[in-house]
């Protein structure tokens, strides 16, 4: 039976550290603040809204929400994101994802202050991650490197595999892996015997939004399994993309679904929002 990597509890800790982190800063005349932009009423959306807002109120930093009808335009949002890049009372900016349909994501990404992209998706932080030297790192994958290295677990050296290449998790997640040393192999809907590829991971780090994807038999024995998915299959019920039931017979330890990735990466959130609140000061 593997060992589980309960984020949850890991991510407690953080944001306790992260509370006396912001009462301190208070002391220092710095007021960390976040504003999160919703538009439309995406029902998973209005959840992690709720999530964030209620992980601010916990350590101390404002939140300032920001929700929109889903038939704002792009202008109207271009220019709400403007407005919070010269409001010094935001420290940081995150427009939850996904925008409905006629406004170009990209646009949105591209609109924030680099320096207030708590999300760390726009094209100059992504850059910065490619090269290592970073400010902001996408929270998903921070929450999963920060996980791994809580859990006494060592990349150097080791084969990771990574199971999705999107922009927010499998690119940098990747390099994450990489910059600490981890040997590091990407895998996608073009991958050819993706099971030959997992079984040799020592990490493996499923990103592909499938249920239940990854079997027991496609994991090699000892493994460490981070399982990012999150997916809704019945109204109370969430699964990740790893079947736990199976892999954990294998692995030596598997992060939970829920309670595993999701609230690091929350965590993560209100790191980059007081780092952000430092470099904007
Ligand atoms: P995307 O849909 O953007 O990316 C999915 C990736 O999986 C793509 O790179 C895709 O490949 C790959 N993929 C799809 N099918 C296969 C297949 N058959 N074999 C191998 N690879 C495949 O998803 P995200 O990266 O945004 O999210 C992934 C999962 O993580 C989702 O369940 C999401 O809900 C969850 N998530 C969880 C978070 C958390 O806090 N825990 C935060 C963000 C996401 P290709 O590029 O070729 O299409």
């Amino acid at each position: 039976m593997a060992i589980l990597l309960k984020g949850k509890e890991v991510s407690a800790r953080i944001k306790d550290e992260l509370k006396e982190e912001t009462a301190k800063m208070k002391t220092r005349g710095i007021n960390p603040g976040l504003a999160v932009i919703i538009v439309g009423d995406d029902p998973a959306s209005r959840v992690y809204v709720n999530n964030k807002k209620k992980a601010c109120e916990y350590c101390g930093i404002n939140s300032y929400e920001y929700a929109l009808p889903k038939e704002t335009t792009e202008a109207e949002l271009l220019k709400l994101i403007d407005e919070l890049n010269n409001d010094p009372k935001i420290s940081g900016i995150l427009c939850q994802l996904p925008v409905p349909k006629h406004i170009k994501e990209q646009s949105i990404i591209n609109a924030i202050n680099p320096n207030k992209d708590v999300d760390a998706f726009h094209p100059v932080n992504v850059g910065k991650i490619m090269t290592g030297d970073y400010d902001f790192v996408p929270c998903t994958p921070a929450g999963v490197m920060e996980l791994i290295k809580e859990s006494g677990i060592d990349v150097n050296g080791k084969e990771c595999v990574v199971v999705g290449r999107s922009n927010i998790v499998g690119k940098p997640m990747s390099m994450l892996l990489l910059h600490k040393n981890g040997t590091v192999t990407i895998c996608h809907s073009h991958t050819k015997n993706l099971a030959e590829k997992t079984k040799k991971a020592d990490i493996l780090v499923a990103a592909v939004g499938i249920p239940n994807f990854i079997t027991g038999d496609m994991i090699k024995e000892g493994a460490v399994v981070i399982d990012v998915g999150i997916n809704r299959i019945a109204p109370k019920k969430l699964v990740g993309d790893v079947e736990f039931e199976s892999a954990e017979k294998v692995a030596a330890a598997i992060t939970p679904v829920p309670g595993g990735v999701g609230p690091m990466t929350i965590a993560m959130l209100m790191k980059n929002t007081l780092k952000a609140a430092e470099i904007n000061n």
